[in-house]
This record gives structure tokens, sequence and C-alpha cells, in this order.
């Protein structure tokens, strides 16, 4: 049987310089941490695909995924990575509909404000270097 990874998708989710930030509700071990917002790339799926289904069904807007990161960063789960995108918002205002119970934008200079997922603190520190937040 061929062993391929799961990739997750996070969006870095801008406006002016602030960044998207959104706080995990569940499951009960990720509750309260907080991360970009996304989640799996289904079967068929691109990950700029993955991301804007994503980020409608989770925040309810809608988005392009821009370009992806240079990296990928392993999760806590077995063969779980997460790859990072930037997205443009294309309409709407984030609401937390489903895996979230707050959203916040960071100023530049505050990404660091919030208890990032493990996975995701990397990222959010190359996202501050790229903007030079
Ligand atoms: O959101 P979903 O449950 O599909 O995410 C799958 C896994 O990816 C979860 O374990 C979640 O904690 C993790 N994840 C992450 N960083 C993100 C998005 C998801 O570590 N930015």
């Amino acid at each position: 049987m061929a062993v391929t990874e799961q990739i997750v998708v996070g969006g870095a989710v801008f406006d002016g310089g602030r960044l998207l930030a959104a706080r995990r509700s569940a499951p009960p071990e990720l509750a309260g941490r907080w991360e970009l917002p996304g989640g799996k790339v289904e079967p068929g799926e691109t990950g700029a695909q993955a991301l804007e289904r994503e980020l409608r069904e989770e925040l309810g807007v809608r988005t392009r995924a821009v370009r992806r990161l240079p990296g990928a960063w392993r999760l806590d789960r077995p063969g779980y990575v997460l790859h990072v995108w930037t997205a443009e918002l294309l309409s709407g205002t984030p609401r937390p509909l489903l895996d979230h119970d707050e959203l916040r934008w960071l100023a530049p200079g505050r990404y660091e404000d919030v208890d990032w997922l493990d996975a995701d603190r990397p990222a959010v520190a190359l996202l501050a270097e790229l903007n030079g937040a």
C-alpha cells in the first residue's frame, strides 16, 4: 500500500498588514489554541481549492489562494503536513462558523501575541519576516 502524506492547508489572510488568527473550539486537546484557518486537502482537490473551500465553510468568506509559502511543517499527527498559502479576501467578513470560537486580526509586530498551534508557529514567523512585521 502506498503511504501518502495528508496535506493540511492553512490560510494567511491579511487586511492591510493585519493577519487573521482563528481560535479552535475543538477537539478538546486543541481548543483554545490559535491557527491559520484551513483544513485537510480532500482527494481530487488542489491545495488552493481546498483552502478556498475551507475558508468558505469555516469563515463564510470567498477568497482566492494567492501563493504558497516555501516550506512544509509536520503536525503532531503522524503523516500530516501543513502547507500555508496567502489568501486574498474577495467578499464577506470572516466569522467563526465551524471550528473556531474567536477570530482576531493581529497587527504588524503582534503576530506572536496568541498561542499558535505548534505547526503554525514557524509559518507565522516566516510571514512576519516576509512582511517586515
Ligand atoms: O481543521 P481540520 O480538523 O481539518 O485540521 C486537520 C488537522 O490539522 C488538525 O489536527 C489541526 O489541528 C491541524 N491544523 C494545524 N494548523 C492549521 C490548520 C489545521 O495544525 N493551520
